[in-house]
Protein backbone atom coordinates (compact mmCIF):
# COMPACT_ATOMS: atom_id res chain seq x y z
CA UNK A 1 0.00 0.00 0.00
CA UNK A 2 2.82 2.42 1.09
CA UNK A 3 4.50 1.23 -2.33
CA UNK A 4 1.47 2.09 -4.10
CA UNK A 5 1.16 5.92 -2.15
CA UNK A 6 5.24 6.37 -3.07
CA UNK A 7 5.07 5.74 -6.60
CA UNK A 8 1.73 7.66 -7.01
CA UNK A 9 3.30 11.09 -5.17
CA UNK A 10 5.97 9.74 -7.92
CA UNK A 11 3.96 9.89 -11.04
CA UNK A 12 2.29 13.13 -9.68
CA UNK A 13 5.46 15.02 -8.77
CA UNK A 14 6.70 13.69 -12.53
CA UNK A 15 3.09 15.16 -14.25
CA UNK A 16 3.69 18.33 -11.99
CA UNK A 17 7.51 18.68 -13.38
CA UNK A 18 6.37 18.46 -16.85
CA UNK A 19 3.64 20.77 -16.94
CA UNK A 20 5.67 23.25 -15.06
CA UNK A 21 8.60 22.91 -18.14
CA UNK A 22 5.63 23.26 -20.71
CA UNK A 23 4.75 26.34 -18.80
CA UNK A 24 7.96 27.66 -18.65
CA UNK A 25 9.08 27.34 -22.49
CA UNK A 26 5.62 28.99 -23.36
CA UNK A 27 6.05 31.58 -21.35
CA UNK A 28 9.47 31.73 -22.94
CA UNK A 29 8.67 31.88 -26.78
CA UNK A 30 8.42 34.74 -28.96
CA UNK A 31 5.16 36.51 -28.54
CA UNK A 32 4.18 37.94 -31.97
CA UNK A 33 3.17 41.63 -31.53
CA UNK A 34 0.34 42.91 -32.60
CA UNK A 35 0.49 44.82 -35.97
CA UNK A 36 -1.17 48.03 -34.98
CA UNK A 37 -2.62 49.56 -38.33
CA UNK A 38 -1.77 53.71 -37.01
CA UNK A 39 -2.46 55.75 -39.97
CA UNK A 40 0.83 57.51 -41.36
CA UNK A 41 0.17 61.18 -40.09
CA UNK A 42 1.38 62.60 -43.36
CA UNK A 43 -2.59 60.74 -44.47
CA UNK A 44 -4.56 62.17 -41.97
CA UNK A 45 -7.45 64.88 -42.70
CA UNK A 46 -6.66 67.96 -40.83
CA UNK A 47 -9.55 70.30 -40.90
CA UNK A 48 -8.37 73.95 -40.39
CA UNK A 49 -11.06 76.70 -40.22
CA UNK A 50 -9.81 80.14 -41.63
CA UNK A 51 -11.37 83.58 -40.04
CA UNK A 52 -10.20 86.62 -42.48
CA UNK A 53 -10.68 89.32 -39.71
CA UNK A 54 -13.62 91.70 -40.03
CA UNK A 55 -16.09 93.15 -42.50
CA UNK A 56 -17.18 95.57 -44.22
CA UNK A 57 -19.10 97.53 -41.79
CA UNK A 58 -19.56 97.86 -38.58
CA UNK A 59 -22.19 95.18 -36.46
CA UNK A 60 -23.38 96.93 -33.41
CA UNK A 61 -25.50 93.72 -32.67
CA UNK A 62 -24.24 92.48 -29.57
CA UNK A 63 -23.76 88.92 -28.61
CA UNK A 64 -22.51 87.32 -25.33
CA UNK A 65 -18.65 87.50 -24.52
CA UNK A 66 -18.49 84.24 -23.14
CA UNK A 67 -20.88 81.19 -22.59
CA UNK A 68 -22.95 82.64 -19.85
CA UNK A 69 -21.69 85.45 -19.32
CA UNK A 70 -23.93 88.66 -19.16
CA UNK A 71 -21.56 91.15 -20.86
CA UNK A 72 -22.07 91.61 -24.05
CA UNK A 73 -19.71 92.85 -27.18
CA UNK A 74 -20.74 93.88 -30.77
CA UNK A 75 -21.03 91.23 -33.47
CA UNK A 76 -17.63 92.60 -34.94
CA UNK A 77 -15.75 95.37 -36.07
CA UNK A 78 -14.60 97.12 -39.43
CA UNK A 79 -10.46 96.88 -38.51
CA UNK A 80 -8.39 99.04 -38.85
CA UNK A 81 -6.95 101.41 -42.11
CA UNK A 82 -3.42 101.62 -43.49
CA UNK A 83 -2.30 105.11 -42.52
CA UNK A 84 -0.06 105.83 -45.58
CA UNK A 85 -1.39 103.56 -48.12
CA UNK A 86 -5.28 103.63 -47.12
CA UNK A 87 -5.60 99.97 -47.33
CA UNK A 88 -8.56 98.30 -45.37
CA UNK A 89 -7.47 95.57 -42.40
CA UNK A 90 -10.09 93.54 -43.91
CA UNK A 91 -8.78 93.41 -47.82
CA UNK A 92 -4.91 92.16 -46.68
CA UNK A 93 -6.77 89.43 -44.07
CA UNK A 94 -8.93 88.38 -46.49
CA UNK A 95 -6.14 88.14 -49.18
CA UNK A 96 -3.80 86.38 -47.05
CA UNK A 97 -6.46 83.66 -45.99
CA UNK A 98 -7.15 83.29 -49.41
CA UNK A 99 -3.88 82.54 -50.33
CA UNK A 100 -3.51 80.21 -47.07
CA UNK A 101 -6.64 78.50 -48.18
CA UNK A 102 -5.05 77.58 -51.32
CA UNK A 103 -1.79 76.34 -49.74
CA UNK A 104 -3.25 74.24 -47.15
CA UNK A 105 -5.97 72.63 -49.87
CA UNK A 106 -3.27 71.77 -52.39
CA UNK A 107 -1.75 69.52 -49.84
CA UNK A 108 -5.00 67.59 -48.87
CA UNK A 109 -5.87 69.58 -45.54
CA UNK A 110 -9.72 70.57 -45.19
CA UNK A 111 -10.11 74.30 -45.29
CA UNK A 112 -12.99 75.89 -43.97
CA UNK A 113 -13.32 79.95 -44.46
CA UNK A 114 -15.69 81.74 -42.48
CA UNK A 115 -15.99 84.18 -45.42
CA UNK A 116 -14.55 83.99 -49.27
CA UNK A 117 -15.54 88.03 -49.87
CA UNK A 118 -16.68 91.39 -48.02
CA UNK A 119 -20.76 90.34 -48.48
CA UNK A 120 -21.15 87.44 -46.06
CA UNK A 121 -20.26 88.53 -42.73
CA UNK A 122 -20.87 86.29 -39.54
CA UNK A 123 -20.63 87.01 -35.88
CA UNK A 124 -17.67 86.45 -34.05
CA UNK A 125 -19.27 83.53 -32.46
CA UNK A 126 -21.12 82.33 -35.52
CA UNK A 127 -17.48 82.03 -36.54
CA UNK A 128 -16.33 80.40 -33.90
CA UNK A 129 -19.30 77.81 -34.18
CA UNK A 130 -18.14 77.04 -37.83
CA UNK A 131 -15.30 75.65 -36.16
CA UNK A 132 -16.88 73.67 -32.88
CA UNK A 133 -20.02 72.42 -35.13
CA UNK A 134 -16.67 70.98 -37.91
CA UNK A 135 -14.84 69.79 -35.31
CA UNK A 136 -11.79 71.20 -36.88
CA UNK A 137 -7.82 71.42 -35.45
CA UNK A 138 -7.29 74.37 -35.34
CA UNK A 139 -9.00 77.23 -36.17
CA UNK A 140 -6.87 81.07 -37.30
CA UNK A 141 -7.75 84.33 -37.03
CA UNK A 142 -6.00 86.95 -39.62
CA UNK A 143 -5.98 90.26 -38.46
CA UNK A 144 -3.18 93.25 -38.50
CA UNK A 145 -2.69 95.72 -35.67
CA UNK A 146 -3.20 99.42 -35.04
CA UNK A 147 -1.42 101.85 -32.45
CA UNK A 148 -1.27 104.97 -31.64
CA UNK A 149 2.58 105.30 -31.75
CA UNK A 150 3.30 105.04 -35.25
CA UNK A 151 7.09 103.71 -34.23
CA UNK A 152 5.45 100.24 -33.15
CA UNK A 153 5.51 97.19 -35.17
CA UNK A 154 5.90 93.85 -35.78
CA UNK A 155 4.10 90.61 -35.82
CA UNK A 156 2.42 89.12 -32.76
CA UNK A 157 -0.44 86.39 -31.61
CA UNK A 158 -3.15 86.23 -29.61
CA UNK A 159 -4.33 83.21 -27.53
CA UNK A 160 -7.06 82.40 -25.21
CA UNK A 161 -7.34 82.32 -21.61
CA UNK A 162 -8.79 80.41 -18.78
CA UNK A 163 -12.91 81.96 -19.79
CA UNK A 164 -15.90 79.74 -21.06
CA UNK A 165 -15.29 76.90 -23.72
CA UNK A 166 -11.65 77.96 -23.91
CA UNK A 167 -10.26 76.42 -20.51
CA UNK A 168 -9.88 73.15 -22.60
CA UNK A 169 -7.97 74.52 -25.31
CA UNK A 170 -6.08 77.15 -24.04
CA UNK A 171 -2.75 75.19 -23.92
CA UNK A 172 -2.86 73.69 -27.13
CA UNK A 173 -3.87 76.88 -28.89
CA UNK A 174 -0.55 78.16 -27.29
CA UNK A 175 1.51 75.79 -27.98
CA UNK A 176 0.38 76.04 -31.85
CA UNK A 177 -0.13 79.99 -32.16
CA UNK A 178 3.93 79.60 -30.58
CA UNK A 179 4.59 77.12 -33.87
CA UNK A 180 3.03 79.63 -35.93
CA UNK A 181 4.42 82.97 -34.90
CA UNK A 182 7.66 81.62 -34.58
CA UNK A 183 7.49 80.48 -38.00
CA UNK A 184 6.14 83.30 -39.71
CA UNK A 185 9.08 85.84 -37.80
CA UNK A 186 11.55 83.64 -39.36
CA UNK A 187 10.07 83.12 -42.85
CA UNK A 188 9.20 86.87 -43.32
CA UNK A 189 11.54 88.93 -40.95
CA UNK A 190 9.80 90.96 -38.81
CA UNK A 191 9.83 91.65 -35.40
CA UNK A 192 8.43 88.93 -32.92
CA UNK A 193 5.93 91.03 -30.04
CA UNK A 194 5.43 87.63 -28.74
CA UNK A 195 2.18 85.82 -27.57
CA UNK A 196 -0.36 87.77 -25.59
CA UNK A 197 -3.06 86.30 -23.60
CA UNK A 198 -6.63 87.26 -24.36
CA UNK A 199 -9.81 87.13 -22.10
CA UNK A 200 -11.47 89.47 -23.52
CA UNK A 201 -12.21 88.24 -27.09
CA UNK A 202 -15.71 86.78 -27.58
CA UNK A 203 -13.92 84.60 -30.56
CA UNK A 204 -11.92 82.93 -28.39
CA UNK A 205 -14.21 82.37 -25.50
CA UNK A 206 -16.64 80.36 -27.43
CA UNK A 207 -14.19 78.24 -28.87
CA UNK A 208 -13.84 74.16 -28.27
CA UNK A 209 -10.88 73.95 -30.75
CA UNK A 210 -7.85 75.43 -30.98
CA UNK A 211 -7.77 78.73 -31.37
CA UNK A 212 -5.32 81.72 -32.17
CA UNK A 213 -5.21 85.33 -33.78
CA UNK A 214 -2.24 86.26 -35.66
CA UNK A 215 -1.57 89.71 -36.14
CA UNK A 216 0.49 89.90 -39.13
CA UNK A 217 1.70 94.09 -38.21
CA UNK A 218 0.94 97.16 -37.72
CA UNK A 219 -1.13 99.18 -40.55
CA UNK A 220 -0.98 102.18 -38.01
CA UNK A 221 3.77 101.94 -39.02
CA UNK A 222 3.82 103.37 -42.45
CA UNK A 223 6.15 100.93 -43.71
CA UNK A 224 4.39 97.50 -42.08
CA UNK A 225 1.34 99.56 -43.91
CA UNK A 226 3.29 100.02 -47.59
CA UNK A 227 4.82 95.98 -46.98
CA UNK A 228 1.26 94.53 -45.81
CA UNK A 229 -0.22 96.46 -49.33
CA UNK A 230 1.67 94.57 -51.55
CA UNK A 231 0.60 91.16 -52.90
CA UNK A 232 4.37 89.71 -52.64
CA UNK A 233 3.96 90.54 -49.39
CA UNK A 234 0.80 89.17 -48.55
CA UNK A 235 2.12 85.79 -50.27
CA UNK A 236 5.06 85.30 -48.23
CA UNK A 237 2.86 86.01 -44.85
CA UNK A 238 0.32 83.48 -46.33
CA UNK A 239 3.32 80.99 -47.15
CA UNK A 240 5.03 81.20 -44.00
CA UNK A 241 1.65 80.75 -41.80
CA UNK A 242 0.97 77.70 -43.77
CA UNK A 243 4.39 76.42 -42.85
CA UNK A 244 3.88 77.30 -39.36
CA UNK A 245 0.78 75.05 -39.76
CA UNK A 246 2.03 72.68 -41.16
CA UNK A 247 4.89 72.18 -38.15
CA UNK A 248 1.69 72.40 -35.86
CA UNK A 249 0.19 69.01 -37.22
CA UNK A 250 3.96 67.64 -37.97
CA UNK A 251 3.82 67.21 -41.61
CA UNK A 252 7.38 66.15 -42.10
CA UNK A 253 7.43 64.90 -45.70
CA UNK A 254 5.83 68.21 -47.08
CA UNK A 255 7.98 70.47 -44.76
CA UNK A 256 10.87 68.43 -46.20
CA UNK A 257 9.31 69.26 -49.61
CA UNK A 258 9.60 72.94 -49.06
CA UNK A 259 12.64 73.12 -47.42
ZN1 LIG B 1 -8.32 93.18 -36.75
Amino acid sequence: MIKKLVILIFILFFISLQWYDLNSKTSNLPIDEPVIDEPIEEEIKYTIVIDPGHGPWVNNDVEPIAPGSDKMKRKYGVGTVGNTTGTMEREINLNVSLMLRDLLEKDGFIVIMTRTNHEVILSNIERVELANDNNADLMIRVHNDSHQNQSIHGASMLVPGDVGYASDIMDISRQYGEIILNTLVEEVGMSNRGIITRTDQTGFNWSKVPIMTVEMGFLSNPDEDRLLSTSEYQEKLAYALYKGILKCFNKKTLLNQIE
